[in-house]
């Protein structure tokens, strides 16, 4: 895929169907460690969530890999590091959530993926890459990511 975490500069990737879009994510994942954030952008149906599936996925995690339903967020077992999958598409404002709200699902053991990320964003330290998933007809979808290498520096 060509991917390589010297690349700062944004990649873009099209994919055929979900298998595609998820060993794209499965080739980010091999760039993550314990402490990264992953922001995941596009519209609903887009693929997020299938994206984080497969990352997840590549990261140990064998449970099935779900929207969040009840909560923000899921929690998974990986490989030696937890699995964080938060969907904020339902949090109208985190100010007016408690302020620790995103603690559960961060921290220096784990790699979390966060679907509509725009309320939370600036609360979110770490952040490694960022995802933007777009339709293209069918089953095709642009995947663009942008990968910050440095960005592991805290
Ligand atoms: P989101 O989380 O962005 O709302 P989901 O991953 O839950 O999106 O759903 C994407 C839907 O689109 C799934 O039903 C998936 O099977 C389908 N799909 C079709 N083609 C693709 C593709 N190339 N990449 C990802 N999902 C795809
Ligand atoms: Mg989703």
């Amino acid at each position: 895929m060509g991917f390589s975490s010297a690349t700062p500069a944004p990649r873009t990737f099209e994919t055929d169907g979900p298998a595609q879009t998820e060993a794209c994510a499965a080739e980010l994942a091999r760039l993550l460690e314990p402490g990264d954030v992953v922001l995941v952008s596009g519209e609903l149906g887009a693929g997020k969530t299938t994206f984080v599936r497969g990352a997840a996925r590549a990261l140990g995690v064998t449970a099935p890999v779900t929207s969040p339903t009840f909560a923000i967020g899921n929690r998974y077992d990986g490989a030696g590091l937890g699995i964080s999958h938060l969907d904020l598409y339902r949090l109208a404002s985190l100010d007016a959530e408690e302020p620790d709200l995103l603690a559960d699902y961060v921290g220096s053991d784990r790699v979390a993926f966060v679907e509509w990320p725009a309320q939370a964003e600036s609360r979110l330290e770490g952040v490694r890459a960022r995802v933007t998933l777009e339709h293209l007809g069918g089953d095709r979808r642009r995947i663009e990511i942008v990968f910050e290498p440095d960005a592991g520096a805290r």
